[in-house]
């Protein structure tokens, strides 16, 4: 009987020098023209083929079309648009950031269903960092990021004062850390804490070093469905509203969707198109980043787990619905590294960061490795098909590996 045996060789990824993505966001000038071209280089099946030329003419899609991309069977077609729309703006490039996420309290007033990561305060295992442990947990990864990403559950007594010092101490200390972080619901319940605007809210906190909010809490923006998910949670047009308000005050945001709980199709998007409404106004959003719910049997049993293609799915659908918001993230801590290699080829162009540590995703299921450094991150690009670039939080430094010999080469030999 035959066997196949594998031999693999590894190869490091040491080198990396800065890039020539000059323009915003890392976008090539006259991307659209490029982009045209390409769309009319081939045909299309005869579902997709309105909606190519649309994205070709540079027409946004709208409800009908978003329903038309979910429910084709063209897959592989489907994701060669969404390519295409990607490799115009970037090339062959894809982004990862080194980053932490520390979670400064699992304590939260709120009892989302999906959440598995919160705890009542008298929980055994709840916890809440006081400032100076906060500062000494950044430090133990101050070395190796460049970015901290910090969200918690609503904490019944942090104010706004207690975030000031916290995220004021933290940048003062390690003036080279973007801190991105508190979702819309924290700003909220800051807010309403210190009794002051979320204008305000977010000005102080932008005074006092953060840099941007996360995208989290989007869910899936209707309020039925909110109701039902994470009743209590910021209404859909209060999502909006606080992330309106960021942009207006200088602050770049991220935007996510929560799917696979009790949603429909239509919802989800319908969710995208709310988003690109506000980008029009604003140009505020950097990246959006869509994320299947990892269900468990005691969390909204009623959901399921979304299959791989239905997640590739959602990358194309996101890449081509939303043609303003520049970066379409491919969360590998949420959908793993072996997908999130595999988005880069249906339109995303970012698989987020190193990570190093990280609660929300993994008490929900996540399995995605905590250990990758740069050289691991670049090697996952790269065994994808795309050319690592690392950026920082806000896409505007952008450093490319240069691989000497950046394949894992595989021998294949038949034995008897
Ligand atoms: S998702 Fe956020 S707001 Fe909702 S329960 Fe979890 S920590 Fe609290």
């Amino acid at each position: 009987m035959s066997k196949l045996a594998v031999v693999s060789e590894k190869h490091d990824l040491k080198n990396h020098v800065h890039c020539d993505c000059s323009m915003a966001a890392g976008e090539r000038e006259g991307w659209q023209s490029v982009l045209a071209d390409k769309i009319h280089s081939r045909s299309w099946p005869r579902d997709l083929q309105p909606i190519a030329l649309k994205i070709a003419t540079g027409q946004s899609l709208d409800l009908e079309d978003g329903m038309v991309l979910f429910n084709t069977t063209e897959f592989n077609s489907l994701g060669e648009l969404a390519l295409m729309c990607k490799e115009s703006r970037y090339g062959n490039s894809a982004f990862f950031n080194l980053n932490v996420h520390i979670n400064q309290t699992n304590i939260c007033t709120l009892a989302c269903r999906f959440c598995a990561f919160r705890r009542g305060r008298r929980a055994a295992d709840a916890y809440a960092m006081d400032i100076d442990e906060y500062v000494a947990d950044v430090a133990k990864y101050a070395d190796h990021v460049d970015e901290v990403h910090s969200v918690g559950g609503l904490h019944p007594e942090w104010g706004i004062e207690h975030y000031e010092e916290m995220f004021s101490r933290a940048k003062q200390t390690f003036p080279h850390i973007h801190f991105k972080g508190l979702t819309a619901i924290e700003i909220k319940h800051i807010s309403s804490l210190s009794d002051i605007s979320v204008k305000e809210c977010l000005t102080r906190l932008h005074n006092a070093g953060l840099g941007s909010l996360p995208g989290g809490g989007a869910e899936i923006l209707d309020d039925d469905v909110r109701n039902i998910i994470c009743k209590g949670k910021e209404s859909s047009q209060e999502y909006l509203d606080i992330h309106r308000t960021a942009h207006q005050i200088g602050m770049p945001t991220n935007c996510t969707m929560l799917y696979g709980t009790i949603e429909t199709i239509e919802q989800r998007i319908v969710h995208l198109i709310r988003l690109r409404e506000l980008q029009n106004e604003t140009n505020g959003f950097q990246c959006f980043v869509p994320y299947p719910f990892l269900p468990d049997d005691s969390r909204l049993p009623e959901a399921q787990l979304a299959s791989g293609v239905e997640i590739l799915r959602m990358i194309a659908i996101s890449r081509l619905m939303l043609d303003n918001i520049p970066h379409i993230k491919a969360y590998r801590m949420n959908i793993g590294d072996y997908l999130a290699g595999l988005a880069l080829q249906f339109g995303a162009d970012d698989i987020d960061g190193t990570v190093q540590k990280e609660s929300i995703m993994h008490l929900a299921g996540s399995t995605a490795p905590l250990d990758h450094d740069a050289t691991a991150m670049a090697k996952l690009v790269e065994d994808a098909g795309a050319r690592p670039i690392q950026r920082n939080t806000v896409y505007d430094k952008f450093e490319e590996y240069i691989a000497p010999i950046p394949k894992r080469r595989v021998s294949l030999r038949m034995a008897e």
